[in-house]
């Protein structure tokens, strides 16, 4: 069994496919490790508190409270509707459910327990109601991102919060002020949890104070991960991730895609200008997840077209008569050597190619190719949708497949040119009929 936390979206505005690169990746870990044997158990958190619109140097407004003001709603209609949105989405690119999504706001009296026992064990401090992370304090503070104390001392920019003992302690409980919309009792006052201390509490609460890989986007790293590390290893007096795996960010026209420099784009956005979403994930696939990747519309409609002519060559290869199919032991082994070096997808995908142009027999091609879609998640199965062809086509389709298999070729002729009376052209290959609008 496999324990997977995952950051997840932070609900303030509908996510964009950068997002939703970083999200496919503990979807496609599970894939894996399940093709590869393993049980897994996935949890990813829901952000609807705390994180500041500045995250890097601990600053800003927080970014529920933004969306509130700007929405006129209630941080809770904000976090419910966007919520539902990150889930459509993720289904959209065949992201399958994670097991839990806990959501920062349920687990506050946790985080609370948490702070007390940072500030009782000497990592942390409390200045007028607010709780700060006492850096110096943890020795293996900039293992994973390389920004020690000394680094973060000697880069410090701009007006250093005089409250700090070091510019990079960072909050783990903020005072609310007068007027905040959300805001939770404490020891320290009224305030709210800060960013970090919101994923320890929730990794730890679900999976206690080991589990084995935790996953995020390249820019999760710091200081949102280093934080984690700092505050859970505090606590816990050990290790409690095993490992650590972050997606590199999807880039447009040279830089990261971001909302707020608002070049980006929603998955709904490219569906509405008539791509299949799962071509998004054939593109994602075609790169390293730890690799920045490119994303370009040109890029979008290659991959949608290539996609579409594999789910036309398995929809072929699928029909005729069944035989026992030969299960290929070695293609299958190299795909899981693929899939076990470090999740190399794209191997995987040089693989899918290489299994198309090779001479293995077409039933034995798709019933494999659909095996390996189980970890690619691209419905390779699904023919030209039924939905996309005309009224009755799909039941032409399959009458003339029969009479072919029956030698009947006076009915398989006049079937064809039903079809082309529907706008198909039926091309017959030596892996079968394929079609072309
Ligand atoms: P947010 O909803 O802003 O908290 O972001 C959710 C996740 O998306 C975070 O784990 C980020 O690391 C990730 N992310 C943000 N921008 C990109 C991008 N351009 N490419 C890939 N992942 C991203
Ligand atoms: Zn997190």
């Amino acid at each position: 069994m496999v324990r997977i936390y995952s950051c997840g979206p932070t609900v303030y505005r509908y996510a964009h496919v950068g997002n939703l690169r970083t999200f496919m990746l503990p979807d496609l870990l599970c894939r894996s490790l399940e093709y590869l044997g393993y049980r897994t158990e996935q949890v990813m958190n829901i952000t609807d508190v705390g994180h500041l619109t500045d995250d890097t140097f601990d600053r800003g407004e927080d970014k529920m409270l933004v969306s509130a003001r700007l929405e006129k709603k209630s941080p809770q209609e904000i976090a419910a509707a966007y919520t539902e949105a990150f889930l459509e989405d993720i289904g959209k690119v065949n992201i399958r459910p994670a097991a839990q999504y806990p959501r920062a706001t349920a687990y506050v009296p946790r985080m609370v327990e948490l702070i007390a026992r940072l500030i009782e064990s000497g990592h942390a401090y409390q200045v007028d109601g607010t709780v700060y992370y006492d850096i110096a304090s943890f020795l293996g503070y900039g293992r994973l991102s390389g920004n020690t104390t000394d680094k973060l001392m000697a880069g410090a920019r701009g007006e250093p919060d005089p409250r700090k003992r070091h510019p990079g302690d960072f909050t783990l409980w903020k005072s609310a002020g007068e007027h905040r919309l959300q805001a939770w009792q404490s020891p320290w006052g009224d305030g709210f949890p800060g960013w970090h201390i919101e994923c320890s509490a929730m990794s730890m609460s679900i999976f206690g104070d080991r589990f084995d890989i935790h996953t995020g986007g390249a820019d999760n790293v710091f200081p949102h991960h280093e934080a984690e590390i700092a505050q859970s290893e505090a606590i816990a007096g050990h290790r409690v991730v095993s490992l650590w795996m972050h997606g590199g960010l999807l880039m447009l026209s040279g830089s990261r895609m971001a909302k707020s420099a608002g070049n980006f784009f929603r998955i709904t956005e490219l569906e509405e200008q008539g791509f299949d979403p799962l071509a998004f994930r054939y593109l994602a696939l075609q790169a390293k997840y730890r690799a920045p990747l490119n994303f370009s519309p040109e890029g979008l409609a290659g991959a949608d077209r290539v996609l579409r002519q594999l789910r036309e060559r398995v929809a072929d290869w699928s029909h005729g008569d069944v035989d026992p199919d030969e299960i290929d032991e070695s293609w299958d082994a190299r795909f899981r050597a693929t899939i076990g070096d470090d999740l190399d997808l794209p191997a995987a995908m040089a693989l899918v190619s290489e299994l198309v142009k090779s001479s293995v027999r077409p039933r034995t091609k798709a019933s494999q190719l659909r095996a390996w879609d189980r970890v690619l998640g691209l419905d390779v199965g699904r023919a030209v949708p039924e939905s996309e062809l005309p009224d009755g086509a799909a039941d032409l389709l399959r009458t003339r497949q029969k009479a072919r298999a029956a030698k009947d070729f006076a009915r398989s002729d006049q079937l064809r040119e039903q079809l082309a009376s529907l706008g198909l052209t039926v091309i017959d290959t030596p892996e079968g009929q394929r079609i072309k609008r």
